[in-house]
């Protein structure tokens, strides 16, 4: 099928899609819990959160976000939601916004919330990339890789708002530079990266970042608790002007959730 073929196919698909929300609205998940659809909200200038749920016992339905961005027409997407099936209906909220597909994704480390929904990605021929860490530990962790990895010594890197993604250093191409993609070391994982939208001052923290209400680090499984809060002043350091933090798993806020990572990471340290 060719790609025209697969994008023109789309609108059927939103057909479907409707159904499918209503069904999903009340369908039960685990034990009398609802996971609520994936949902896209618009929250400054040229940027949106993406919504996902996933029902994990026994706290029931578990919230994951990312983000899309949106310039002169051309649409990008960090993170997909937790599954392939989620996945598609976010597609579909973005084709329904912004009437077209995103061209391409970046992945921000190799978890399930943030890479679950590659296939999807894949099957409508959205260019998936992710560092080749992420996509090393993506294999060991039975998650499906990315079609693109980041050269390593290309981690700090802008995507340039052509309609064809390049990696280009913002030494040689400041002023075309859309956003902002860094490598802060490790932290939550090995490979985690933050997105920075400059125009909006809106950083994407990831799961690097805590929420306001977290009392504690969230999944450690895969963390190096050690570096996390130099991590996390890494991401303060390089972007000062941040205004807006986008954390995966709860209400987005502003720089107090950088103070409070570092805080929850020493605590951490401290403890170990
Ligand atoms: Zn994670
Ligand atoms: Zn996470």
């Amino acid at each position: 099928m060719s790609v025209s073929t697969v994008r023109s196919s789309l609108s059927l698909f939103a057909a479907a899609c409707a159904a499918f929300s209503v069904v999903a609205a009340v369908a039960v998940a685990g034990e009398g819990e609802v996971a609520p659809p994936p949902s896209l909200d618009q929250i400054a200038d040229g940027v949106w959160v993406h919504k996902s749920y996933k029902v994990i016992e026994p706290w029931g339905p578990f919230l994951s976000q990312g983000m899309v961005l949106e310039k002169n027409g051309i649409v990008f997407l960090i993170d997909t939601a937790w599954n392939d099936k989620d996945t598609e209906t976010l597609l579909f909220l973005i084709k329904q916004q912004f009437g077209r597909l995103p061209f391409a994704a970046i992945i921000t480390h190799a978890h399930e919330d943030k890479m679950g929904g590659v296939s999807a990605l894949r099957q409508y021929r959205v260019e998936t990339h992710a560092l080749r860490e992420t996509n090393e530990d993506a294999k060991a962790r039975g998650l499906l890789r990315t079609q693109f990895s980041i050269d390593p010594a290309r981690r700090y890197t802008v995507f340039e708002s052509a309609s064809r993604l390049n990696f280009y250093d913002q030494n040689y191409y400041p002023e075309k530079r859309w956003f902002h993609v860094f490598y802060p070391g490790p932290g939550h994982t090995r490979d985690n990266i933050v997105v920075y939208y400059a125009p909006a001052k809106v950083l994407f923290g990831g799961c690097l970042i805590r929420p306001g209400n977290a009392t504690d680090l969230g999944n450690t499984a895969d963390a190096d608790i050690g570096h996390w809060a130099d991590a996390v002043r890494a991401v303060a350091a390089r972007f000062p002007d941040a205004e807006i933090v986008i954390p995966s798993h709860g209400a987005v806020g502003g720089r107090e959730l950088l103070d409070h990572t570092i805080a929850l990471a020493e605590a951490a340290a401290n403890a170990q």
